[in-house]
């Protein structure tokens, strides 16, 4: 897969916006507080500001958001790991390549039988979790556990929404979500992007 993220672009950003002053940082936070989105040079400011005081306003801010847009709310979902397979190494990870240890994937028979569990128990929501294997833990089947949770219900219900937490992967992939049925959020498990911080996690 080819990197589509600009590593110098942003190295150049956060570097070309060193040592903001308190009044840009103020008006980045009042921009934000319009909901008027932010330009990657006013993230790139945010990133710099140690001063307490603007990082309380900068919190403040950003909570403000979250309720005007989610309001007063939180959403509950059950982790379900459907695959330990995982060519990576992330340090601080039990799946991490390197760790000698059983690994396997869910048969879609012990996927329903972990769905009808978390059915029972409530649960609604469902964070779907899989190491980064795109041999033995291919897109086709995560599809497939996808259409096998949807079509498992118990007496109390069937699970709504799947958080599909995968490796990031290729358009064609991202297109396959699509044309599932129910719509489900896609959000990736790279948990940086940056060269220098995956070389130290
Ligand atoms: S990519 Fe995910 S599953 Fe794999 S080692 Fe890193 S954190 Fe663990």
């Amino acid at each position: 897969m080819s990197h589509f993220i600009d590593h110098n672009y942003i190295e150049n950003l956060i570097g070309e916006n060193t040592n903001p002053s308190k009044e840009e940082i103020l008006a980045v936070c009042e921009k934000a507080s319009n909901m008027e989105g932010l330009t990657h040079s006013e993230v790139a400011k945010l990133l710099h500001v140690t001063d307490p005081e603007l990082l309380k306003r900068i919190y403040k801010t950003a909570g403000q958001i979250k309720n005007k847009i989610y309001g007063n709310r939180v959403v509950m979902f059950a982790p379900l790991y459907i695959s330990n397979h995982c060519v990576n190494t992330c340090s601080y990870c039990g799946f991490q390549n390197n760790n000698d240890m059983c690994r396997r994937r869910l048969t879609m028979e012990e996927i329903q039988t972990e769905v009808k569990i978390l059915e029972r128990m409530g649960h609604k929501r469902i964070a779907l979790e899989a190491g980064e294997d795109p041999k033995n833990c291919p897109i086709e089947y995560v599809l497939e556990s996808i259409d096998t949770i949807y079509n498992t219900s118990e007496a109390q219900g069937n699970i709504r929404r799947i958080n599909v937490n995968i490796a990031a992967t290729t358009v064609e992939d991202y297109k396959s979500f699509k044309t599932k049925a129910l719509a489900h959020i896609y959000y990736s498990r790279k948990h940086t992007t940056n060269q220098h911080m995956k070389q130290i996690i």
